[in-house]
């Protein structure tokens, strides 16, 4: 197989071609400013809320609950800052998880500088958050409650609607990350009792550099103070002109999402599986990282016991692999969420995370298998450890977890 494959798509995926085509006038003669009154910035307004409704579809939303930013990254800090900013008069304190997103964690450690304070919530062995330990975090001084949708790392879908419902009960905002799931199984913000929702598009086949915060406008009313100033957009949450082609094309990559989901989420289980099958039945001590079921579908993560994963994903070159999240795959330190997870030292520092997307077909699927099915034999022959321990000691018991198709 001559040209490389990809399977990084919680990392970024590619811009859908028609995704493209939609933007390509907003960057030539639709050039306007959608805050301009003239006919240029109609065209260019018309085109965003047009946008606005299509991003708001996806989720259930209303679309005056839709601001857009420059992704989710932003929509985290904005959520969080914002919210902090806006209550903390009624208290200063935060409950999360040991999983979430960088841009979730280093903004509550930045606010814990201020004075906040911050409750990091522990996960099970498959990396899901118990609502029982949610609700027993809550106090009287808890104003916000931000738990990620599903972990970029593991895939593991956490039971949002569950946690919601008990913040709403306690009268606690809850904000959640939800970056890796819309698009990719059914996102709701009433079914899930979101008050806030942070988005962005280059994972689900649109732009980088645009994304969105989903705020709710009624029962409750959420309040959010703005995190840069100046002429206003976005109504006044979000100053800043608008990137009218990333946001046109934010919108018809959350469109044609909404349309292919359902097909497309079946294909990649069934993918997954054949790669997971194909690798579990060729290499022994492999362990499966995350929910065997509550997962994403196009997730698969795996530790192979004797194996370092950085070595391995050098020798496989033409397979775009990661071995955790892209933003901390240069460190050899163990993976945060894996650590949450209870996960042994040496397989939380080597795991290997495939992110199926659209492009992937079964021969490459076939072909993966094959090259680290390879891989993996060469290093191991050449492993005085795994020889030692893989035959005369019983290691961790196999994995026999089995995925549902
Ligand atoms: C990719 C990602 C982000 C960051 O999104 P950007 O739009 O790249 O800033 C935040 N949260 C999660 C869970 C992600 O996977």
């Amino acid at each position: 197989m001559e040209s490389p494959i990809f399977l990084d798509h919680h990392s970024t995926t590619p811009i859908d071609p028609d995704v493209f085509s939609e933007m390509i006038p907003f960057l030539t003669q639709n050039f306007g400013n959608a805050s301009s009154s003239h006919i240029f910035g109609q065209e260019a307004r018309r085109a965003v809320e047009k946008a606005r409704v299509q991003v708001a579809n996806l989720i259930g939303a209303n679309p005056k609950e839709i601001i857009f930013t420059s992704g989710a990254t932003e929509s985290d800090n904005l959520a969080i800052k914002g919210i902090a900013e806006s209550y903390h008069r009624r208290g200063n304190h935060i409950i999360t998880t040991q999983i979430e997103h960088s841009a979730i964690l280093d903004t509550c450690y930045f606010l814990e500088k201020l004075g906040f304070e911050t409750t990091y919530l522990p996960v099970d062995k498959y990396g899901m958050v118990d609502p029982e330990q949610v609700a027993s975090a809550i106090k009287p001084n808890t104003i916000l409650i931000s738990i990620i949708h599903a972990s970029n790392e593991v895939g593991t879908i956490n039971p949002l609607a569950e946690i919601g419902q008990i913040a709403r009960q306690a009268g606690v905002l809850f904000h959640s990350d939800a970056v890796q799931t819309i698009g990719k199984i059914d996102v709701n913000v009433d079914h899930l009792n979101i008050d806030l929702m942070s988005l962005t598009a280059h994972k689900v086949y649109g732009p980088k550099g645009i994304g969105a915060l989903y705020i709710r406008r009624k029962k409750p009313k959420t309040r959010i103070k703005p995190q840069n100033y100046g002429g206003g957009q976005e109504g006044k949450v979000r100053s800043g002109t608008l990137n009218v082609s990333g946001i046109v094309g934010f919108g018809y990559a959350c469109q044609i999402a909404q349309t292919k989901m359902q097909k497309e989420s079946e294909r990649l289980i069934g993918l997954r599986s054949r790669l997971y099958e194909g690798l579990k039945e060729q290499i022994d001590f492999l362990h499966l990282n995350g929910h065997p079921q509550k997962r994403l579908p196009g997730n698969l993560n795996v530790s192979i016991e004797f194996i370092d994963s950085v070595t391995l994903l050098e020798k496989l070159k033409n397979i775009a692999l990661s071995t955790g999240s892209a933003c901390s795959s240069n460190s050899s330190a163990p993976s945060k969420v894996l650590t949450a997870m209870g996960i042994d030292d040496n397989l939380a520092r080597n795991p290997i995370r495939f992110g199926l997307g659209r492009s992937n077909t079964t021969n490459e699927i076939d072909f993966v298998v094959a090259r680290m099915v390879e891989e993996v034999k060469n290093m191991r022959e050449s492993s005085p450890l795994y020889k030692l321990m893989g035959s005369e000691v019983e290691s961790s018991p196999p994995n026999r977890m089995k995925m549902v198709n």
